[in-house]
């Protein structure tokens, strides 16, 4: 049989999992929505069902752990190991990112959206009274200058899902404006084909958040009434566009308290484990936003406890290293202070979740959520230092980024749960 028939014969992937090893010549034919299909809920509700103590025991003295060994540290059986994991974690992140988090605002463009996620206080239906406003470009520059002055050098641009208002022309030139200012932008907003994230990379883009909200195909459909936020796959497949148009950051993350956090986390670290491979010229990170107030049509049928998040946050960086961890102000101040030593590389503060909420503070506009963290950034740069860690303002200059090609371990920023 001549070569190009044999290969034709071979099975389109080798392995159902991202486990160590899948690399090379086939890995170019895996694509995460098949990855994703080979661990259905039923799958993993049996695997996680069937831990025992040795199980979780042999996860914690793996160097590189496989898909099942993250079940483990998932499961419920995991939860008289978690000082242990804990402590795995803590060691983890010192080493690949020291004593640093780093610092970073989000900068709210628009809350006009045309999507329906019932969980959202800017869709339309939800009920909420505020008014809706879209920046103008001095509107902008004034949010920036205003961010600027507490020395931030990080900021996250987010948008509503509203293409008509905010279309990708809209955007590059609000991330054109933010260069001017800071040395590291990116956004959160809806998902854009690869043209649309080259158009905005061209700017001096430099990473995009887009969380898949859950997984979970069955509650997604359910969540999502509306928009072209409805259409899963299109979602699924946007930050690997990213990458490909030149990206240099990508960041996931599911909203806990939409589905099971121990599936939904199962299925975001495959996601940034695929990240990775597949998108090898750009750093990877994971946010952990939490759903804790909802409009009144979304009663939060699955909530994630303080004890789950802290489960959830050691078993991922035990499976992914390599990888910055995100917490946003979405959390109260307190939790944000103990979580940094179990893997937080990047927070945000003194955010504002409203268009103009940074040189217009007292406007009556509708924000996404409720701050929980209220501290200006110069306290919670004290609360680091604190705990023992260093504040960074300033990430690796746009340069030196260039010139290497990869970023090191991510310690640069994301918040959490815009679009
Ligand atoms: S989550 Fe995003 S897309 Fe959905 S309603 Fe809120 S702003 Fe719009």
């Amino acid at each position: 049989m001549n070569k190009a028939k044999s290969d034709d014969l071979r099975p389109e992937y080798r392995r159902e999992d991202l486990g160590p090893g899948v690399r090379g010549k086939y890995f170019k034919h895996f694509r995460f929505a098949k990855i994703l299909d080979s661990w259905p809920e039923a799958r993993l509700r049996e695997l996680m069902g069937r831990v025992g103590p040795g199980e979780v025991s042999r996860a914690l003295g793996r160097e590189e752990l496989h898909p099942e060994d993250l079940a483990a540290l998932l499961s419920p059986m995991a939860l008289p190991r978690l000082e242990d994991l804990a402590r795995r974690a803590n060691r983890l992140t010192r080493r690949h990112f020291g004593r640093t988090v780093g610092l970073y605002a989000p900068l709210y463009l628009s809350n006009v959206c045309t999507s329906e996620c019932t969980y959202c206080f800017f869709a339309r239906g939800a009920g909420g009274r505020g008014r809706r406003r879209t920046l103008s470009p001095a509107e902008i520059r004034a949010e920036c200058e205003s961010l600027a002055r507490h020395g931030f050098q990080t900021i996250l641009l987010v948008s509503g899902d509203a293409p008509r208002v905010a279309p990708p022309g809209y955007l590059a030139q609000a991330v054109a404006t933010a260069r001017e200012y800071f040395p590291s932008v990116s956004v959160e907003v809806y998902a854009l084909d690869e043209e649309g994230y080259r158009t905005l990379a061209a700017q001096g883009l430099e990473g995009v958040t887009l969380y898949m909200e859950t997984y979970h195909r069955e509650t997604y459909a359910r969540v999502h009434l509306a928009g072209k936020k409805r259409d899963y796959d299109y979602r699924l497949g946007a930050l690997e566009r990213a990458g490909r148009a030149g990206v240099r950051r990508l960041n996931v993350g599911a909203l806990l308290g939409l589905y099971d956090w121990r599936l939904d986390g199962f299925w975001t670290a495959l996601h940034a484990r695929y990240l990775q491979k597949e998108c090898w010229q750009s750093a990877v990170s994971v946010s952990f936003p939490r759903l804790r107030q909802a409009p009144p049509r979304h009663p939060v049928r699955h909530p994630v406890s303080d004890r789950d998040l802290v489960q959830l946050m050691v078993a991922l960086r035990l499976f992914l290293p390599e990888v910055g961890f995100n917490l946003s102000t979405r959390e109260p101040a307190a939790l944000r202070d103990r979580l940094i030593p179990l893997g937080v590389t990047n927070m945000s503060a003194g955010s504002s979740t409203r268009p103009g909420g940074y040189s217009h503070p007292g406007e009556e506009l509708q924000a996404q959520f409720e701050v929980e963290d209220r501290r200006p950034p110069a306290e919670v740069a004290a609360a680091i230092r604190r705990a023992g860690y260093d504040p960074v303002w300033k990430d690796f200059d746009q340069a030196f980024f260039e010139g290497v090609g990869r970023p090191p371990a991510d310690i640069s920023s994301q918040e959490g749960k815009g679009p």
